[in-house]
């Protein structure tokens, strides 16, 4: 028994070991370690003290929108522009370019066409899965989960509106949960006023970013237990 017991001990710590040495190695197998999709609120974008510019195209649905889908290792680190060689190219993604509009708009100031969000996103975490998805797949794919996982209807089924009101953290919480069947990490900023409001949402996905996961580990920060849900 005891022999057993010393084995299996043994065995989880390589185990272990073996993650973190996987980990540690770039790439390819920083997607193992977790990825997050990101998608933020606009509304708690532009209502703080730093507001916000809308983009050329013009003033964006009020949906959620991407921000990023960033690889992520187990420890809460990150790799970051991985691939100086391989930079965002406009052409690579020309046939996705009217969705990215809609459904991952810049919010920057001054107003711009999304290019440079795209760029930024891309060369500092698109480029550390680069192996497993190319500039297109990587953007299709954050379209594709923004798609399959709807957080406004989510939220606005449970009767959570964006309407300047206060919610429950629990309750926003539940209610993606619930539809979604994974547990969010709800990121709040303060609008100029000071409260607590939900900013970003944050899934994780699989390695090749097609499903979603139970996370690895979860990001740091704290909101309030009642946060606002803001108006857009
Ligand atoms: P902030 O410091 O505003 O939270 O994040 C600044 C930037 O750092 C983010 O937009 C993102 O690019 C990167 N970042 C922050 N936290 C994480 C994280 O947990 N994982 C990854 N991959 N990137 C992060
Ligand atoms: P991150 O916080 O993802 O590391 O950095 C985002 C970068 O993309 C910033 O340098 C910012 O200037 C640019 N950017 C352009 N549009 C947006 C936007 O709508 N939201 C955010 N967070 N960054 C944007």
């Amino acid at each position: 028994m005891e022999f057993k017991e010393s084995i299996l001990i043994k065995l989880v710590v390589m185990l272990q070991c073996l993650t973190l040495v996987l980990c540690a190695s770039q790439d390819f197998l920083t997607m193992m370690c977790g990825t997050y999709i990101i998608e933020v609120w606009p509304g708690s974008y532009c209502d703080t003290q730093q507001s916000c510019c809308y983009p050329t195209s013009g003033k964006p649905d009020a949906d959620f929108g991407i921000h990023g889908l960033w690889p992520n290792y187990n420890d809460g680190s990150y790799p970051s522009n991985c691939d100086s060689s391989n930079p965002f190219q406009q052409s690579q993604v020309s046939n996705l370019i009217s969705t990215m509009q809609k459904e991952w708009p810049t919010l920057a100031c001054p107003s711009g066409n999304g290019i440079q969000f795209w760029s930024h996103e891309w060369d500092k975490h698109g480029t550390c899965s680069e192996s497993l998805l190319n500039q297109h797949d990587y953007f299709e794919a954050a379209l594709n989960l923004k798609q399959k996982a709807n957080l406004l209807q989510a939220l606005t089924s449970a009767g959570i509106n964006p309407d300047g009101g206060f919610y429950s953290l629990s309750s926003i919480k539940n209610a993606i949960s619930d539809s979604i069947g994974f547990t969010p990490f709800i990121e709040c900023n303060s609008d100029s006023s000071g409260n607590s409001q939900l900013y970003q949402v944050y899934l994780c996905v699989d390695t090749n970013a097609s499903s979603f996961i139970d996370c690895p580990v979860f990001p740091h920060g704290k909101c309030a237990s009642n946060i606002e849900f803001s108006s857009f």
